[in-house]
């Protein structure tokens, strides 16, 4: 349920998907649901949607995000875009790190660091990814991982430079498995994290600081997952690309009938 000193956010990862219509017609329907009194939304969609999805979204409150980069302002490297490009292309947003990122494409947390570096001198808000795999959790490291990431992301930032900056925390065994941690498990990680920036790089930041869950979040999980007080929001990979489902995500609701407002 987050806490007021923290809006929640929920952010759409489109991931590989879709053709120009296609996301320009999903973009649409989100647009259509969100609101300004409703958590804060983000469509992090492939690089060559971002002008449609900017277009359909004008006007309203939903923003939209890239879902890497690189941290060069530019220069010879073939196949990648920069934060400033992410900018001039319409998007406000840009997602770092991602475990796929990492897994397959040889992000790590040093490379993770100079991304982020990158996207806050760009002026783009950075959602940073990590989580641990099955084997670590079932290894018992955890907490040892989600440590060796935050401080390999924010090494050499002041707290004043992170106050945008959000966390996703991805469990990698819950992407796209089908397989949601609990709340409890969530809250869990989410207050080591906290805790862990708190005593790392600031106090006040930590407070502030939006942390989301991401891992199979579904129209049916998101109420329970918003109820744990370190939840912020959600990345949402799969069911972003269902209209019906992700608006219910955004409608979240916390108590009993009642929709959350911030
Ligand atoms: C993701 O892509 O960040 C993600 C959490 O995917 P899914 O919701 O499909 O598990």
């Amino acid at each position: 349920m987050g806490s007021s000193l923290r809006k929640s956010f929920i952010a759409g990862n489109w991931k590989m998907h879709l053709t120009l219509s296609e996301s320009a017609a999903l973009a649409r329907e989100v647009r259509g649901a969100a609101s300004e009194a409703g958590p804060e939304v983000a469509l992090c969609v492939p690089f060559t949607a971002i002008g449609v999805v900017k277009d359909a979204v004008q006007g309203g409150p939903v923003q939209v995000g890239g879902q890497d980069m690189h941290w060069e302002p530019q220069g010879a490297f073939t196949g990648e875009i920069s934060a400033r490009q992410l900018v001039d292309a319409g998007c406000k947003v840009v997602v770092i790190g991602h475990s796929e990122r990492r897994r397959y494409f040889g992000d790590t947390d040093e490379t993770v660091n100079k991304k982020l570096k990158a996207a806050l001198g760009a002026g783009l808000l950075p959602i940073v990814c990590i989580g641990e795999t099955l084997d670590e959790r079932e290894s018992q490291k955890t907490y040892r991982v989600l440590e060796t990431q935050v401080k390999g992301a924010f090494s050499g930032f002041k707290p004043q430079d992170l106050s945008t900056t959000v966390i996703a925390y991805e469990p990698v065994w819950a992407i796209g498995t089908g397989k949601t941690a609990t709340p409890a498990q969530a809250q869990d990680a989410h207050t080591f994290i906290r805790k862990l920036v708190a005593r790392t790089v600031d106090e006040k930041l930590a407070a502030r600081m939006r942390i989301l869950y991401g891992g199979s979040v579904k129209a049916d999980n998101i109420d329970s997952l918003m109820a744990e007080p370190d939840l912020d929001g959600a990345l949402v990979g799969g069911e972003s690309l269902k209209a019906a489902n992700f608006v219910r995500i955004i409608q979240f609701k916390t108590q009993a009938g009642k929709e959350r407002k911030a």
